[in-house]
């Protein structure tokens, strides 16, 4: 193999994803935070009515039919949102658009030191350098941690990710006012399970600086088409439009432009399951706490648990993937205590938690 493109990837560390089983494999998988339940009824029609010979033709490279239905549910006009292959994507060309390259600037990208470990993959894939900001007691994001500091940006998950925990819509307002004049990107892949939060969307047309990013894969249950979106100032989507169209014009193909539209639109479906995974989430929340579980209270579609004294995470975690039950070990400092669990059906959770309790 020759040197030279050795020498190009060589300082790379990408993101891991979470394991992904074979086809036809039996495995309860409660370790990459996807929905239990079906995606919208709805899109069994889309493809009955679609039209094959379309596919002949490059799709519409704004999708135009899928902005125009998050716009009405978000009551933002189509100038303000923007959608790509999944919102990896979507933050993957936010960070190019929005955050000033090293070089450029001495400044940094704040973040919490515990979040979507895609976020440091990103900067330095971008060249954008992070400023990881410590969680406070309880893995806590403090606002007034994000308020005060010269910073080039910043990103924010919340929900965060792994922990769970979310902040207001009151403290990103803060975060917000204090930092007019550089981008605040809040990712909510897991907004739709925290219980009393509205999105930060509420917000677009008062903040300029904010870019609001979320996931069809998670509360519409569609990680399998890959589809994101942003909702941000129209300046900010014309940004993201450029830097879309000098790398890859099409990202999202027609047939999932069609399906992302009908189940955006089934907000029923939504809601059904949406509820269905938080009264999940509060019955194994309290099973897991009564054996001795400390966990967090969570406002995502997973919890971050930590075992009892009697058993580690990591041993927890092959022992039931042993049995079948694959969770999210994430072997760094900190969280190594503790594992990320999915929420899954009601008999996904109990045959899950008959297990756990023969392991501790
Ligand atoms: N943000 C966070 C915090 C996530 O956990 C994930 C899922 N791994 C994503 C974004 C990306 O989701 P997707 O690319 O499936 O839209």
């Amino acid at each position: 193999m020759s040197k030279y493109w050795n020498i190009k990837t060589q300082g790379i560390e990408p993101y891991v994803a979470g394991e992904q089983p074979k086809d036809g494999q039996r495995v309860i998988k409660l370790n990459t935070n996807e929905n239990p339940y079906a995606p919208s009824p709805a899109i069994k029609e889309v493809l009955k009515n679609f039209d094959i010979d379309t596919l002949r033709l490059y799709p519409d490279t704004n999708s135009t039919v899928f902005i125009d239905a998050v716009a009405s549910v978000y009551g933002v006009s189509r100038e303000n949102v923007f959608a790509g292959n999944g919102s990896d994507e979507v933050l993957a060309i936010c960070w190019q658009a929005l955050f000033e390259k090293m070089g450029n600037t001495d400044k940094k990208v704040l973040m919490p030191d515990i979040s979507y470990s895609f976020y440091p993959v990103y900067s330095s894939f971008y060249d954008v350098a992070p400023e990881k900001v410590p969680l406070r007691e309880g893995f806590t994001v403090d606002p007034d941690d994000y308020c005060g500091k010269e910073c080039a940006g910043i990103a924010i998950a919340n929900p965060n990710a792994p922990t769970s925990k979310a902040i207001t819509l009151d403290e990103i307002e803060k975060i917000l006012k204090a930092n007019p004049d550089v981008p605040v990107i809040i990712d909510e892949a897991y907004a739709a399970y925290a219980e009393d939060y509205e999105s930060a969307a509420t917000l677009i047309g008062k903040y300029k600086n904010l870019v609001v990013v979320r996931t069809m894969s998670k509360s519409y249950g569609l990680a399998g088409i890959r589809l994101g979106y942003a909702i941000a100032d129209e300046e900010i989507i014309t940004g993201l439009r450029k830097v879309r169209d000098s790398f890859n014009s099409y990202p999202v193909d027609r047939l999932t432009q069609r399906i992302g539209a009908a189940a955006m639109l089934d907000r029923e479906n939504f809601e059904k399951n949406r509820l269905a995974v938080i009264k999940t989430r509060k019955f194994i929340t309290e099973e897991l706490r009564k054996v001795g579980f400390d966990i967090p209270d969570s406002s995502a579609n997973f919890i971050f648990a930590k075992p009892p004294k009697s058993i580690d995470a990591e041993t927890l975690y092959k022992n039931l993937k042993a049995k079948g039950i694959l969770v999210r070990y994430f072997n760094k400092p900190v969280i190594n205590e503790y594992l990320r669990i999915t929420i899954g059906t009601d008999e996904e959770m109990k045959e899950f938690l008959e297990a756990v309790l023969k392991e501790i």
